[in-house]
């Protein structure tokens, strides 16, 4: 596949192919031809997640619920910001702290949950167990659990989203099979077959582990399959975590507007995560938001889906890129075309991380804040440098009518995964990062 296809400049292309960092800003953002915010799902899914607080709270007694809920918190990071040398005139930074989602403990319980309850609801209400908007308390009776018991929910995955849909399948009664990927940790699975959940382990990479369920799901009616390329019940899911955000930045005085432009840095994957949440946060707040995905420098799936127009076929192997990564969560070598159909006139740009990069973001945000995240997670923190900094960054900016001594813009890391990661996978990753300082 050559660049001219690819349709992106000599210098993005040299840095993509050897693996260094860079920023891609997208051209399309704001063009009204590149496609509406189609959002139909996005009340009905606020809605169930409403009605779905008390059958949450039924299915996992012990889980540490946020406001009584499957929330997170805002955080205020000023130490990690010094320790990433943003200035305080660039504005201020915080943490969206997704990895504290109760239950998993990673952003793909936003859409993992919604579809799975989504599912459950549709089958109770056409087994006559539910009338339609009803609490969906109901779906904890020993009558739901019967229903759902001779069926199955299954999934592909590289580990979180399948520690998402297993977790709440199983626990609502249904059979609940994941299909994992090879880059699947082995704590995932373990803690999967802990809960119930039957994993099968696949020698190839994410897009051939959903290959596979979704095969499997073909021959019997009864399996459900959660299909994370082109699924809008998971996208709608993501998408609700601006509601609660608008609430948090309000409380904070921050509320994006034209004066305290909001810039979010989001780890991405397949695209589903960040691009719901991008999504619903353009819906609430225009163009006073500004996303930016982040993306290992050995799998840009995004970047070069978006970069080549949207076709179908492209990977990051066309590319000369492996797909090898420690950021188990965003080894994806194709994004979802349906997302990225989607996100063309919001997404802002993409930016590549290095490995160490991840590492490094890791102990940052243990030694400044105490946090504790996967790899995956941490892909977001070279982003406010890169915007603040870099020329691409800047003509960003200036393209944007943001002043850069705006001290009133909010930068807001999305961190996604990592408060379920156990204590001995911790330590190794804090020794790795340190090991990979003392290299440089
Ligand atoms: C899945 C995942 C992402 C990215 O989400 P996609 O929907 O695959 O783009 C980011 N971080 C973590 C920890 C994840 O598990």
């Amino acid at each position: 596949m050559t660049s001219q296809r690819l349709g992106m400049s000599p210098a993005i292309s040299a840095a993509l192919s050897t693996k260094t960092p860079l920023l891609w800003l997208n051209p399309e953002r704001g063009h009204s031809d590149a496609g509406s915010i189609l959002t139909p799902g996005f009340d009905s899914a606020e809605r169930r997640l409403q009605r779905a607080v008390k059958l949450m709270h039924a299915l996992f007694p012990e889980a540490d619920f946020y406001d009584g809920r499957v929330e997170s918190p805002l955080i205020s990071v000023p130490d990690l910001q010094r320790s990433l040398d943003m200035p305080d005139a660039a504005g201020k930074l915080f943490i969206k702290a997704d990895h504290l989602l109760p239950v998993v403990g990673s952003v793909k319980a936003r859409g993992g949950f919604h579809e799975v309850l989504a599912h459950a609801e549709q089958l109770a209400i056409e087994a006559g167990l539910l009338v339609p908007s009803a609490d969906l308390v109901a779906l904890a009776s020993p009558e739901g659990r019967a229903l759902f018991a001779s069926r199955t929910i299954s999934v592909g995955s590289t580990g979180n989203l399948g520690l998402s849909i297993g977790t709440i399948a199983a626990a609502l009664g249904f059979r609940a099979v994941v299909h994992m990927s090879h880059e699947a940790k082995a704590w995932k699975k373990q803690e999967l077959r802990r809960r119930g959940v039957e994993v099968v382990e696949h020698q190839g990479d994410y897009a051939s582990a959903v290959e596979a369920g979704r095969r499997a799901a073909e021959q019997d009616g009864s399996d459900y399959f959660i299909d994370d390329e082109d699924s809008t019940l998971l996208l709608d899911g993501y998408a609700t975590a601006a509601s609660y955000l608008a609430v948090q930045l309000a409380a904070v005085g921050r509320t994006p507007s034209a004066d305290k432009p909001l810039f979010v840095y989001l780890p991405c994957g397949v695209g589903g995560a960040p691009g719901g949440i991008a999504l619903g946060l353009s819906r609430l707040f225009g163009s006073t938001v500004h996303f930016f995905f982040a993306e290992p420098v050995s799998s840009p799936c995004m970047l070069l889906k978006m970069a080549s127009g949207g076709l179908d076929d492209v990977s990051v192997y066309d590319y000369g890129l492996d797909n090898q990564t420690q950021a188990d969560g965003l080894a994806v070598p194709q994004a979802s075309s349906m997302v990225a159909a989607r996100i063309r006139a919001v997404l802002s740009g993409v930016f590549t991380v290095t490995d160490e990069q991840l590492f490094s973001g890791l102990l940052r945000a243990w030694e400044a804040e105490a946090l504790e995240l996967e790899p995956s997670a941490a892909a977001g923190f070279a982003g406010p440098q890169w915007i603040t900094s870099s020329d691409a960054g800047l003509r960003y900016m200036a393209a944007s009518s943001i002043d850069l001594a705006c001290a009133d813009a909010t930068h807001l890391l999305w961190t996604t995964g990592g408060s379920m990661v156990p204590t001995r996978d911790r330590h190794e990753f804090r020794e790795r990062a340190r090991q990979m300082e003392s290299q440089l």
